[in-house]
């Protein structure tokens, strides 16, 4: 009887199921991909058809089957992917010996989030103390069905009203705080987190609801605006945005997104028919809101406040925009603050300004000018120093030339001088992040593991695994590996390779692995994808390097050992003649 995981696998391709999320490349055996769980300008990720199996061989290092993919796609469980796909498979899960306890707490958290919302709403609606919420919704022209929709509510000035509600549903002080609904005093005490607030529940895109968000309603300046959950086990601020579980299929549809900065700014709009907003809550960009969004859309309109925080915010959001390779716009409303305003007081205006977006790089060059009016040679340089560093990380080189040109008729100088100026800024930061300590774990990894696996990649990628490994392994044995996984590997290929005379099986090989070696080999086998195919000659090459490496680290062994002189020198003197005999091959292939 199979698992449900390989009945899922049976009958969902994981080739065919990637590439309903993202574009796939064939490339030999695999296929490729930039990593949709990291930025990445060059393609590092890699699945294997043969294997139903992926792996990303960039800086998250992440890796796995059909349902490690989903999990990360959507940030859930393994119980909560299972069942994703049992359903798209469609299998019935029967044995509930499957759930497991993170899902399960998540769940809980979930579920507590949910009553809490609905109490929040119970007061709103029902009892005199949500009075001041409820006018002031009446005030900002919000529709009793959107505050039904948004599950708006009002968090009672209370200590403990709804820790004393949740205490009934069965959950424990302990469980609410670590669920960020409660605060725990320096004196062991709880006490309700919310309190006095217009409540708005935070959800991802699958309705979940998250945390919350409250605006106090006082014009008390001791307290905060707004106070918003915070980081817990489901709630992650930076990976969350207001609206997507409503905004989401409207987004795909359209294909944009326009970000805005606060709560109103997306349900104003949302009321009046305007469903693909979502709110960054804050006037910062994210990567993590990014690289959600990019799974919808490939073009970001910003309607960010028009103000300098704002102006600052939408010049933040490039660098990690434009990496992430977003077409990016920008609405400008001359006549309001931000989108609720400017919908409330004039939806024709609103309409109108929504329908013109300005192109980023035509919004910087205008916010310069606009500070330094270009009539005199400073201000020219300044215009320049402002906009240059934004042409000059623009990826495509078409839409560069265009900015160039612009801004040389714009400033009345030569296209020459800005190139310049664009060579300089590029030299600077090449220098700067040649510097900088990389994050990127995988490009520390010394160059002789490297070598082993690029090398053994080579082998079973190979259409004749065979040949290639009678030619490898004619000038390395495989005690010259280092890792000693690498070395097993290889040895149950030897022993085995009788069988695959007439073509490499690789299912059937990875029946002679172990648990732990087949994992191992997995990601071997997609490593060679990870760069370019090289030739034989080049193989060749690489294995007298392997070879030489193999040699130096026998030499450190000996001198290290506690031996005798005489026969440490007759054992180097050996290993030195071979060493000669290998530099003689890598300068001769
Ligand atoms: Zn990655």
């Amino acid at each position: 009887m199979d698992s449900p995981i390989d009945e899922i696998k049976k009958k969902l391709d994981l080739v065919e199921f990637i590439s309903s999320y993202i574009t796939l490349k064939k490339l030999g055996r695999n296929f490729k991909a930039n990593c949709p769980f990291h930025n990445e300008k060059t393609p590092s990720f890699v699945v294997s058809p043969e294997r139903q199996i992926w792996h990303c061989f960039g800086s998250c290092g992440e890796g796995g089957d059909i349902v490690k993919f989903l999990m990360k796609w959507e940030n859930i469980t393994f119980f909560e992917a299972l069942k994703e796909l049992a359903k798209k498979a469609g299998i019935t899960l029967k044995n509930s010996n499957l759930e497991d306890s993170t899902w399960k707490k998540k769940e809980r958290f979930f579920n507590m989030n949910r009553l809490a919302a609905e109490f929040f709403q119970y007061v709103l609606n029902k009892t005199k103390f949500g009075k001041k919420g409820e006018e002031y919704l009446k005030d900002r022209q919000i529709k009793p069905s959107i505050i039904e929709k948004f599950m708006l509510g009002y968090s009672p000035s209370s200590w403990d009203s709804l820790r004393l509600f949740l205490k009934k549903k069965n959950f424990s002080d302990q469980e609410m705080h670590e669920n960020g609904l409660l605060v725990l005093t320096d004196s062991a005490r709880y006490y309700d987190r919310f309190r006095g607030r217009l409540m708005f529940p935070l959800c991802d895109a699958r309705d979940h609801i998250l945390g919350f968000s409250g605006r106090s309603l006082e014009d008390n300046v001791k307290e905060a605006k707004y106070i918003n959950t915070p980081e817990t086990p489901i709630y992650h601020k930076r990976e969350t945005l207001f609206g997507i579980n409503l905004a989401r299929e409207s987004i795909k549809k359209e294909k944009n997104v326009f970000l805005v900065e606060g709560e109103f700014d997306m349900i104003t709009p949302y009321q009046n028919g305007f469903s693909n907003f979502v709110a960054i809550k804050g006037s910062a960009v994210t990567s993590e809101q990014l690289m959600l969004l990019k799974r919808y859309t490939e073009k970001l309109t910003l309607a960010l406040d028009a103000d300098e925080a704002g102006n600052e915010a939408v010049k933040r959001g490039i660098d990690e925009a434009e990496r992430l390779e977003f077409e990016i716009n920008v609405i400008k409303f001359d006549f309001a603050k931000d989108p609720d305003e400017a919908v409330r007081k004039d939806l024709v205006a609103f309409k109108k300004a929504i329908s013109k977006p300005i192109h980023i790089y035509d919004f910087l060059i205008d916010l310069a000018l606009k500070k330094h009016p270009a009539d005199d040679p400073f201000n020219k340089k300044k215009v320049g120093d402002e906009v240059l560093p934004y042409i000059a990380k623009i990826n495509n080189s078409i839409v560069k030339s265009h900015y160039l040109k612009k801004i040389s008729a714009l400033l009345d100088v030569t296209e020459y001088s800005l190139e310049t100026l664009i060579k300089k800024i590029n030299r600077s930061k090449n220098i700067q992040s040649f510097y900088k300590p990389t994050a990127n774990n995988k490009k520390n990894e010394k160059r002789e593991d490297i070598l082993e696996k690029y090398v053994l990649s080579s082998i079973f990628q190979s259409e004749n695994a065979y040949k290639i490994n009678e030619i490898i392994f004619s000038i390395i044995d495989p005690s010259d590996l280092s890792i000693p996984s690498h070395k097993k590997i290889v040895s149950i290929f030897i022993e085995k390779k009788e069988l695959f005379k007439n073509g490499f099986n690789i299912n059937l090989f990875v029946t002679f692995l172990s648990p732990e070696l087949r994992a191992i080999f997995d990601e071997i086998y997609l490593f060679a994808s990870s760069d370019l195919i090289v030739s034989n000659e080049n193989l060749e090459k690489l294995a007298f390097e392997l070879k030489r490496f193999s040699l130096k680290r026998q030499m450190n062994q000996i001198l290290n050992e506690e031996n005798d002189e005489k026969e440490k020198n007759k054992k180097l003197l050996l290993i030195t003649e071979e060493l000669k005999e290998v530099e003689k091959k890598l300068i001769s292939l």
